[in-house]
């Protein structure tokens, strides 16, 4: 098997404050192959970051609760892990970036310290083999003069290089699976590319299967092999990157590449923005969630959620359009209707 990671049916609700659910993630379903990439790309509050969390078992305990499904890590099941098995999971096998370096960064703890107690934490070193172990990984993601730049506080290093900082952090233990959260949103344009290149380069050499979460698909287009298109808390289309960009199924996914500047090659084309909002996640409308802001709606989308259809062996979405089993198409005039 060279499936390394598998999501089945997971669904993530939160308590909110009057005592109603949001349904995060609903039945989110997906595979990451072994050294591969794959990018969940959708629009913030469309779920990503929550799957993301669950399958660290990261989110938050007081109003938030995995209601059903499994997150199969080498065939054993996460989410049946104890506290301390799941820290041991953590760094070790799966690592995660986030957006903001400064969350995974000790303010108040030299670069080199925090680099080697996160070594310490998963693996006996020597004293001195910590020191270049935590200097070698520093020189691997680029940052000059690795053994004095040991010493400095994260303050005293720019947000690309913190960012670098953490990608070696997340690396140190060889884990097979990283994820990253928007680990370049927060940067200008070349540092980005950098920041996007040396990850692509470092799994080149570690082999590590990367999860790249991003509400950008020029992120995706120069990262990922396939994506996983969230919307309102359901991964709607999933394919290969040309499926996805050349021969996109599902209306929302076409909306995203039309509403996407960087993929436009002239400066003239003129943006299209999705109009309309997502649907209330504490509300859902009966039948497809993208119905109030779908050009193509027919009066079965109102009715009837539609389930996944495969248009190839790695490309499936969820839409009436591409379903045989839809009723003779009603159109409904006007979108938004
Ligand atoms: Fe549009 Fe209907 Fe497809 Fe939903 S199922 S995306 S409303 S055509
Ligand atoms: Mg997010």
């Amino acid at each position: 098997e060279d499936t390394i990671l598998k999501i089945d049916n997971l669904h993530v609700s939160f308590k909110t404050h009057n005592d109603g659910e949001t349904k995060a993630v609903r039945g989110v379903s997906f595979e990451l192959k072994k050294g591969e990439t794959l990018a969940i790309v959708g629009e913030s509050g469309s779920g990503k970051s929550v799957t993301a969390k669950s399958l660290m078992r990261l989110l938050p305990k007081q109003n938030s609760m995995i209601k059903d499904g499994q997150v199969f890590y080498e065939g054993k099941d996460l989410l049946k892990y104890s506290i301390k098995e799941m820290q041991k999971i953590r760094g070790s096998e799966i690592s995660m970036v986030f957006q903001d370096p400064m969350t995974s960064l000790n303010p108040t703890m030299t670069i080199g310290k925090q680099i080697m107690e996160g070594l310490r934490k998963h693996q006996a070193f020597r004293k001195k083999e910590l020191f270049k172990k935590a200097a070698d990984l520093l020189e691997l993601v680029g940052i000059p003069s690795p053994m004095e730049r040991m010493k400095d506080y994260p303050h005293q290093f720019s947000g690309g290089m913190r960012q670098r900082v953490v990608i070696a952090m997340a690396l140190a233990c060889n884990p097979k699976v990283l994820l990253a959260d928007e680990p370049t949103t927060a940067l200008d344009v070349t540092i980005q590319a950098q920041i996007l290149d040396l990850m692509k380069d470092l799994q080149k050499k570690t082999g590590t299967a990367i999860i790249i979460i991003t509400h950008d698909l020029g992120v995706v287009a120069s990262m990922a092999q396939r994506v996983a298109v969230m919307y309102a808390g359901e991964i709607i289309e999933t394919g290969t990157v040309d499926e996805i960009f050349y021969e996109p199924k599902h209306p929302y996914t076409c909306g995203l590449l039309l509403s996407m500047p960087k993929l436009h090659a002239a400066r003239s084309t003129k943006l299209i923005p999705i109009p309309g909002i997502p649907p209330d996640l504490g509300q859902l409308p009966e039948g497809c969630p993208f119905a109030a802001r779908c050009p193509y709606v027919m009066k079965v989308c109102h009715s009837f959620s539609p389930s996944k259809t495969e248009v190839s062996e790695t490309h499936s979405v969820s839409c009436w359009l591409e379903d045989e089993r839809a009723p003779q198409v009603e159109w409904i005039d006007g979108a938004g209707g």
